[in-house]
C-alpha cells in the first residue's frame, strides 16, 4: 500500500494510507544508511510504500520512498553540504504577510520567494489582518502586490478572523499540498486552526507516542484541510529552510532579471555595476522594481539577513 507522511517522530512515523488511515511506520534498516549529507531518510510529504510488519500486527514498514518533486531542506549551519529535510512534494508555499503588527518587510517576502525558487516550489503571498488597514492602505498594499502578480506569483488579501475570508482561502487550496510559513505574529496559527476541521485530529496517536517516551520535537506537519487538500504546517521555521543559493546563480531565482540572463554584456554579469547591463538598463528604465532589485543586492552582498 501507499501513503503519505504526515509527522515524523524520531524512528516512528505518522503516514496516512491510501485508504485513509493512520498508519504508525517504522523504517526499513536500508534507509538510514542512503545519503550521508542528509540527516532524515523520510520527510513530511514524502510518498511511501508500506509493508505490514510481520513481527508486529499494529505496525507498519516503510519499504520504500517514492522520488520527491521537490523538497525544502534546513541546512546545517554547521556542516556545509549538510542538513535535514523539513518536506516534501509541495504545490504551494505560502508566505503569511502583514503590512502592520508586525510588519513583515518586502526583503523577507523576496527572501521567500526565491528559496521558493530555488525549491522548485511555487510562491504566493498572503496578505494578513487586513481589517487593520485603512480603505487607503490596502490599496496601497493591492498595487503593490501587483507587482508580484505579474512575475507569476498568487496574491491573496485577507483576515484570519474573518470566516467569509477563510472560506475562500481554504477553497483556493483545494486539490494541492501547500505549505505556511511567516514570521512570529502574522497570525499564522489563527489560520491554520481555521483551516482544519478537527485541529486535534492527530492528537490519540500522537500522545501514544509521548508516553512510550519517544522524542516527538517534530519540524512540520501535513494536515488535512479537505479530500485532497493539505497543509504542510512548519511550527518555529519562519524562513523556508535555507537554500544554499551560489551568487552566480541567484539572479535566476528572480523571475524579472531571469528572463533578462544573456543579454548582458558579459556572461559572468553580477548586474552591479558592469557595462552593457540589460538588468541595469531595465531597472532604470523602471521595469524593475526598486524593492526587487534592492533585494536582489541584499541576497547579492549577503546582509538581508538582519532585516
Ligand atoms: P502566529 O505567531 O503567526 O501563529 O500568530 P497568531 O495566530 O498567534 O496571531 C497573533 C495575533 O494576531 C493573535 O492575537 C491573533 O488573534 C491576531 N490575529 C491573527 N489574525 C488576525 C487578523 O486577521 N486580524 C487581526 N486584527 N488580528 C489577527
Ligand atoms: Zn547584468
Amino acid at each position: 500500500m501507499q501513503g503519505t507522511v504526515t509527522k515524523s517522530m524520531g524512528l516512528w512515523y505518522l503516514v496516512e494510507g491510501q485508504d485513509g488511515t493512520n498508519y504508525q511506520c517504522r523504517l526499513k534498516g536500508k534507509f538510514k544508511l542512503e545519503d550521508k549529507k542528509i540527516s532524515n531518510p523520510v520527510a513530511v510529504g514524502d510518498k511511501v510504500e508500506l509493508l505490514e510488519d510481520e513481527g508486529n500486527a499494529e505496525a507498519w514498514i516503510i519499504s520504500d520512498i517514492l522520488p520527491r518533486e521537490n523538497y525544502i531542506i534546513r541546512t546545517s549551519p554547521k556542516k556545509k553540504g549538510h542538513g535535514h529535510i523539513i518536506a516534501s512534494n509541495i504545490d504551494l508555499a505560502v508566505i503569511v504577510a502583514t503590512v502592520a503588527n508586525p510588519k513583515t518587510s518586502l526583503g523577507f517576502i523576496d527572501r521567500f520567494l526565491v528559496t521558493a525558487e530555488a525549491f522548485r516550489i511555487p510562491g504566493m503571498i498572503l496578505c494578513n489582518k487586513i481589517d487593520l488597514l485603512s480603505g487607503e492602505e490596502l490599496e496601497a498594499l493591492k498595487e503593490k502586490m501587483k507587482e508580484y502578480e505579474v512575475l507569476g506569483y498568487k496574491t491573496a488579501f485577507i483576515s484570519a478572523l474573518d470566516a467569509k475570508d477563510i472560506a475562500s482561502f481554504k477553497k483556493s487550496l483545494s486539490d494541492q499540498t501547500t505549505l505556511i510559513s511567516g514570521h512570529s505574529g502574522v497570525g499564522k496559527s489563527t489560520l491554520v486552526n481555521q483551516l482544519i476541521p478537527e485541529a486535534d485530529q492527530k492528537t490519540s496517536e500522537i500522545s501514544e507516542f509521548s508516553e512510550k517516551g519517544i522524542h516527538t520535537t517534530t519540524f512540520a506537519e501535513r494536515f488535512k484541510v479537505a479530500e485532497n487538500s493539505y497543509i504542510i504546517d512548519t511550527p518555529g521555521i519562519k524562513e523556508l529552510g535555507l537554500a544554499e543559493i551560489e551568487k552566480d546563480e541567484l539572479s535566476h531565482y528572480f523571475p524579472e532579471l531571469r528572463e533578462l540572463l544573456g543579454q548582458c554584456k558579459f556572461n559572468n554579469c553580477t548586474h552591479t555595476h558592469e557595462p552593457g547591463c540589460a538588468i541595469a538598463t531595465a531597472y532604470e528604465q523602471g521595469e524593475i522594481s526598486q524593492s526587487r532589485y534592492d533585494s536582489y543586492l541584499s541576497m547579492l552582498i549577503g546582509d538581508d539577513n538582519r532585516r
